[in-house]
């Protein structure tokens, strides 16, 4: 977790320092507030939530008057804490309740880290002591089943996959039977995510969606965000919060870009939490999203 939290804070916190120097400048004239605001668009915050955190930073500096580094930093963290909430629920539902394991479907667009996502969440679900089979529905990149079935055989989960370019729907539908059979805890469904056609994605997750649910609810949706993306990343989530309902958002790469604000904006945007960030290409680099410990990265 240290280690986790290094790799965070190298790349993050030029936001909140940024902010800190700022901030304790003698006078906050205009152009300082200004680049405030430029700070928090630069790191991706998005512009309402940029406004509505300056207007409150604005005032709470006003009453605080003379400001020590130690005041500035306790303020900033409690508003940046605030800005990233703290009171939703960002554990990943793995546990159905029922007889049938828990099922979850991973999505986004291709090349966001969909794929080791899953096999990264499949290795903290094994090493937990649940049994995990692993749905290869991504059938439109032809190499995403051997990579998730490396995965599998790395972290000892079964990989259930079909002939290239099959049909996801069927192999997800497969896999969901798999896992009933077996009496495993969790199946976790890796799908395709291009974009090119919206139609095309949505009649393919739909699909995926609706026969999966026909033996077990689906308990989680996770949407891979890769964090590098900025603004991108926004447009590729409203699209397939059109598609699909989405109940918790997974951003990756944040270990390759300063631009964390984009955890602010994406939830905004969907209404829906971070849950787990990716910080590496390795197996261990997959952590649950902690607020205090991302806000507290942001600081340095
Ligand atoms: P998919 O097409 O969405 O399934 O994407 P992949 O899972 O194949 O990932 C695409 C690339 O991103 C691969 O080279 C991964 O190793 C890399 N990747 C995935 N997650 C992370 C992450 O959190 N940090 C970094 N630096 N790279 C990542």
């Amino acid at each position: 977790l240290v280690r986790l939290r290094a790799r965070l804070s190298r790349s993050q916190n030029a936001l909140g320092q940024g902010l800190l120097t700022l901030l304790s400048r003698e006078h906050l004239d205009e152009d300082t507030w200004e680049e405030i605001e430029d700070t928090l668009l630069t790191a991706d915050v998005g512009v309402a939530p940029t406004q509505e955190l300056v207007e409150r930073l604005r005032e709470r500096v006003k009453v605080l008057g003379t400001r020590t580094p130690e005041e500035l930093r306790a303020l900033l963290r409690e508003e940046l804490l605030q800005l990233v909430g703290t009171d939703f629920d960002r554990a990943v539902k793995t546990e159905s309740g029922l007889e049938t394991p828990g099922i979850v479907m991973v999505v986004g667009v291709n090349g966001t880290g969909k794929t080791t996502t899953t096999g990264k969440l499949a290795r903290v679900l094994v090493a937990d002591g649940r049994s995990v089979v692993l749905g290869a529905a991504d059938t439109f990149r032809a190499a995403a089943a051997d990579q998730l079935q490396t995965w599998g055989e790395r972290v000892g989960a079964r990989t259930v996959r079909g002939p290239e370019g099959g049909d996801p729907a069927s192999i997800a539908f497969d896999a969901v039977k798999e896992g009933i059979a077996e009496g495993a805890d969790v199946v976790l469904i890796d799908t395709a995510g291009r974009l090119h056609t919206k139609t095309g994605l949505m009649d393919e997750l739909g699909k995926v969606k609706r026969v999966v649910e026909k033996h077990a609810p689906l308990d989680e949706v996770l949407l891979v965000l890769d964090a590098t993306t900025g603004q991108n990343g926004l447009v590729q989530a409203r699209v397939f919060a059109e598609v699909v309902d989405i109940t918790g958002i997974v951003l990756t790469k944040l270990d390759g870009t300063a631009k964390g604000g984009i955890v602010v904006a994406v939830q905004r945007e969907l209404g829906v939490p971070v849950k787990l960030v990716g910080l590496g290409e390795g197996a261990d680099d997959l952590a649950p999203f902690e607020p205090e410990a991302f806000v507290d990265a942001l600081l340095g």
